[in-house]
């Protein structure tokens, strides 16, 4: 099994993929449940920014921190607006965004890092969260692929950011691709199909698929495929082939809930 929801010790769920290595970075996805948000963000919302409580947010972080060892207080945290800014983050990172989103770090769609003990924190309603990590050179990223991010290549671009940043190979990265919409959840305009299919030429058909002549979005295979032409290996790429969107009891999914949710998290800290 890939990827599995485990119960922390704390009530706590935690979605782990199996192809990340514990003895070198903790990683770890939300669900929504066991925090302490009230509808519409009931109730384990990761996100400050979507109009809920800021204390009730800060609780459910805690907790979520708490279940994977580290504290609230140095979560590094982006705004994200689906775009391809990467930012190598540091020591002198930690804690942004923590309590206050003005406070994250700006116009920004993945974080990496090298330092050891600084987790990085992004999230999502129905985009998709990846996942990087590079065991030999102990270096993580976390990226915010929507489909916009998918479509500019954010992925990709991490992978090589991590490249000139701390000389990963991308035959030794790991990618693990987190609960996200599904392609039979995610129908979207032609406008978007067009842009998918100049984006991925060699796998249109299989990124923009027809479901009654309409198109549907498959973000797992695009950013599937685009880790593989970054010269990642199929077999370090983990999809958790959970859809957000037909799984609400256990998600946020911002189309599926019309807008108004929380946000789950995507969570990895080196060792
Ligand atoms: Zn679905």
């Amino acid at each position: 099994m890939a990827f599995s929801l485990r119960m922390s010790e704390q009530n706590i769920w935690v979605g782990k993929f199996s192809l990340f290595p514990e003895d070198i970075a903790v990683h770890g996805i939300s669900t929504r449940l066991g925090g302490v948000s009230k509808p519409p963000f009931e109730s384990l919302n990761l996100a400050l920014h979507v109009g809920d409580e800021p204390a009730a947010v800060g609780e459910n972080r805690r907790r979520f921190c708490r279940a994977l060892g580290f504290s609230e207080e140095r979560l590094c945290t982006a705004e994200q607006v689906h775009g391809e800014r990467i930012v190598r983050v540091t020591e002198a990172e930690a804690g942004r965004g923590a309590r206050a989103y003005a406070d994250a770090i700006a116009g920004t769609d993945a974080l990496m890092t090298d330092v050891p003990g600084l987790p990085l924190l992004l999230c999502y309603a129905d985009c998709t969260p990846v996942l990087l990590l590079d065991p030999v050179h102990k270096a993580a990223a976390v990226v915010h692929a929507g489909w916009k991010g998918t479509a500019l290549g954010i992925a990709g671009k991490t992978v090589r950011a991590m490249e000139a940043a701390f000389g990963t190979r991308p035959e030794n990265c790991l990618a693990a691709i987190a609960p996200a919409i599904g392609a039979s959840c995610y129908e979207i305009g032609e406008d978007v199909a067009a842009k998918f299919q100049a984006a991925f030429p060699a796998f249109g058909e299989k990124i923009v698929r027809r479901v009654s002549g309409r198109p549907h979005l498959d973000l797992w295979q695009a950013n599937y495929r685009q880790l593989e032409a970054a010269g990642l290996l199929s077999r370090h790429i983990e999809i958790a082939a959970v859809c957000t969107a037909c799984n609400t009891g256990l998600f946020f999914s911002y189309r599926a809930e019309k807008g108004t949710t929380g946000r789950i998290g995507a969570m990895i800290a080196l060792k």
